[in-house]
């Protein structure tokens, strides 16, 4: 007798007569899937597959790489040059001389009347490499404003600012190979299944041969905490305390790896003083997981031959994301795990080439990782671009969530956005509303002209998307990978390359400094500025990244001629003798006390507002929410709150109700769970007017991150079901 599957009709994958495959990488998550996109005889772009020879994914995709082709022709698309004077009124067609005239004579009469800074940029983590070094370069060298930041202030400031902290220069030390070398994986605020499918299939394929514990902390029942052998469900925005309780048993037992301590860090003594503070029944009063299991935790752990951390946003989105890196940064030295396979502390970045940015932008420095605060590297890039050193600031300027502030209160009076939707993404929406309102001149450059905040705008400049255009990006593990051109931009729209070039002649006028007039020529000078540095590339090129199937850094010009090809598998920093990138070579161990400044739960709000991310969605909906295979999935937002708590609200399941915050409302349809705690719930951040009406949204004081996860709401009822309807359906664009 056959059952199930035997019984129906097996799937058919509809042949769509492909005739070309084109290489690229995926522009969504930083996972970095190497994807190649089909067109078929006409010429039309019908499909993407995952490459089977690359080592990140081997021939896998989640849900959003497979229907990755469909962004080329999806609705909302910009197509040509607009420009008005006045936000009230309608846009008008114009010519790219005209638009980006335009642009430079707004840019040169703010920065006449008010001051250099007080024209602003805010840029992304979505465009390539080679963009964000000519970015870095018009803003840097020819407009010369320090506040210059990009999105990726939301999502991974508190990682770079935490390893900087930790071990002297951003870089996450370790790879995906570690899963496979691993004793124990401590998953901290990652949802893998959801924000990085792909990693989190390596990470399962490797717990199965190997089945190695997997402690997730969250206090939400997430997905891989369903998988987990050990969930903590952590009170929220206090992972410090149970960081500080777990290192203060592992010194209390003597399980610390003495002799790495001894020979690769300073401050041991400083470190066990305060954490001698956080034994575990004090520590269970403030983050609610119990002394016993913070101590099984603890020896689990630190008696594991290799240790890996692992986090995403539930770390870095806090008043203390900073601090929370470096406590695993910590827990990390003392047991003697960085740089050795299994052994590491591993931020999971967000965006796609959110690492591109660090290492290029000149964002938060100069290109490179140098530090603007250095005289030597300021000397540096000045002679390398040819302009005076003097030119730079000496230290860094505003970050993205500084910016803003800065619009209300009159000190930044014009704002230029790359790729990015702060009217969905920050919190505090109706705050943005009335700072983007003040500005006298916002230029907004993206790939869709139905992006939320080209209402706000006085012009804006439609860009390229992903593969209408050729670059690398870097993923989570230091691997950069290359993206071909399959098709050409639509309509007018022109490559950010093209647009930052292209604007730089308005700033040139001297030709005092030279821009490559090619992606492979930036990426010629990028090769150059990396020689010798930690993040050296100066072995790669496009060419050989392609035949590589990706590359991770470092990979040096000796490395190639002395014939080494590039490593298929894992590569790490930090391996020992270790030298991290601190003067004396040492990493530092840190101490944290822990800061209770979150918004708390009270009887007005009496709910903890947590917020995250949906697998078919990709940050504000942008591209997704055009995507039919990915929206029809999570078409509307909703909200997960426990049976419990529903039950004494009166509420049902798949009802709409309204959460008001002290900030704003926000109608969202309820979703009965025990996924949540009782006294908590959960809104994906992907939608527009809906999660960021509520948060708070303080600043991590050391990454200037804002908090996302810690906030508090209460919960309405409403009678008029289909007014509720109705309204959440205006309130949401598409
Ligand atoms: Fe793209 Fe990330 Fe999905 Fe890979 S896991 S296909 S990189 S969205």
């Amino acid at each position: 007798m056959l059952f199930g599957r035997k019984q129906k009709n097996p799937i058919k994958i509809a042949d769509k007569k492909i005739t070309s495959w084109t290489y690229a990488t995926c522009g969504y998550c930083s996972t970095g899937c190497a994807i190649e996109i089909g067109k078929n005889e006409n010429d039309e772009v019908v499909g993407t597959r995952g490459v089977g020879g690359a080592d990140v994914n081997r021939g896998k995709l989640c849900v959003k790489g497979i229907f990755e082709h469909e962004l080329f022709d999806a609705a909302g698309r910009g197509d040509t040059p607009l420009m008005r004077e006045q936000t009230n009124q309608d846009f008008k067609k114009t010519s790219w001389d005209d638009a980006l005239d335009h642009t430079a004579s707004e840019i040169k009469r703010i920065q006449e009347k008010y001051g250099r800074d007080s024209f602003a940029i805010v840029s992304t983590g979505q465009i390539f490499t080679e963009e964000f070094y000519t970015l870095g370069k018009l803003t840097r060298g020819l407009i010369g404003t320090n506040n210059y930041d990009g999105n990726t202030t939301l999502c991974m400031a508190s990682a770079v600012s935490g390893y900087k902290r930790s071990f002297g220069l951003d870089g996450p030390p370790g790879c995906y190979e570690d899963f496979s070398h691993t004793d124990c994986l401590m998953a901290w605020g990652s949802n893998l299944p959801e924000q990085h499918p792909i990693i989190y299939w390596r990470m399962k394929e490797a717990k199965e041969q190997r089945d190695f514990p997997l402690i997730v902390i969250d206090p939400r029942v997430t997905m891989l905490a369903q998988f987990a052998d050990i969930h903590l469900a952590v009170n929220p925005g206090t992972d410090v305390v149970l960081q500080n309780a777990l290192m203060h048993v592992i010194f209390d037992e003597g399980l610390e790896d003495k002799a790495y301590i001894k020979a690769n860090t300073k401050g041991i003594k400083a470190l066990r003083e305060e954490v001698a503070k956080y034994d575990p029944t004090t520590a269970y009063k403030i983050c609610g997981i119990d002394e016993d299991t913070i101590r099984n935790v603890a020896r689990l752990y630190a008696n594991a031959g290799t240790a890996m951390n692992i986090w995403t946003m539930g770390i870095n989105q806090s008043t203390h994301g900073s601090d929370g890196v470096v406590g695993l940064n910590n827990l990390s030295l003392i047991t003697g795990n960085i740089g050795k396979p299994g052994g590491t502390s591993l931020s999971i970045t967000g965006q796609c080439n959110a690492m591109g940015t660090r290492e290029w932008s000149s964002c938060s420095g100069l290109p490179g990782y140098r530090y603007l605060e250095n005289a030597d590297e300021r000397q540096e890039i000045a002679d390398f671009w040819g302009i005076e050193e003097s030119f730079f600031p000496k230290k860094r300027g505003m970050a993205q969530t500084d910016i803003f502030p800065a619009i209300e209160t009159g000190e930044i009076k014009g704002l230029w956005l790359v790729a990015t939707n702060p009217m969905t993404s920050m919190a505090n929406t109706p705050r943005i509303r009335k700072i983007l309102d003040k500005l006298e001149f916002l230029v907004v450059q993206d790939a869709y002209v139905d992006m939320e905040c080209v209402e706000y705008a006085h012009t804006f400049l439609p860009a390229a998307v992903w593969a209408e255009k050729e670059g690398v990006m870097t993923n989570t593990e230091r691997r950069v990978n290359m993206i071909r051109k399959v098709t050409e931009p639509v309509g007018e729209s022109k490559s950010d390359f093209d647009i930052f070039n292209e604007l730089a002649t308005r700033f040139n006028s001297e030709k005092k400094i030279v821009f490559p007039e090619t992606p492979a020529g930036a990426f010629e000078e990028m090769r150059e500025l990396s020689k010798g540095r930690l993040l050296d590339i100066s072995g790669m090129s496009h060419e050989l990244i392609e035949k590589s199937r990706g590359i991770q850094w470092p990979y040096t010009e000796e490395q190639l001629a002395n014939g080494e090809a590039p490593p298929k598998g894992g590569k790490r920093l930090y391996t020992e003798p270790a030298t991290f990138s601190f003067a004396d070579g040492l990493a530092k161990l840190i101490p944290l006390p822990f800061i209770d400044n979150n918004e708390r739960p009270d009887a007005a709000f009496p709910f903890w507002l947590n917020s995250g991310r949906l697998v078919e969605h990709f940050h504000t909906r942008t591209r997704t929410g055009k995507v039919g295979n990915n929206n029809k999935y999570s078409p509307i937002p909703f909200m997960e709150i426990s049976p419990d708590a529903a039950k004494e609200l009166g509420i049902e399941h798949q009802s709409y109700v309204r959460c008001v915050s002290r900030r704003g409302d926000a109608v969202v349809m309820a979703m009965l769970t025990h996924r949540v705690a009782k006294d908590a719930v959960f809104i994906p951040f992907h939608f527009f007017d809906c999660v960021n009406r509520l948060t708070l949204g303080l600043l991590d004081p050391h990454s200037r991150q804002p908090a996302f996860k810690q906030g508090a709401i209460r919960i309405e009822k409403i009678e008029d079901q289909e007014a509720a309807a109705r309204m959440n359906k205006e309130m949401r664009t598409y």
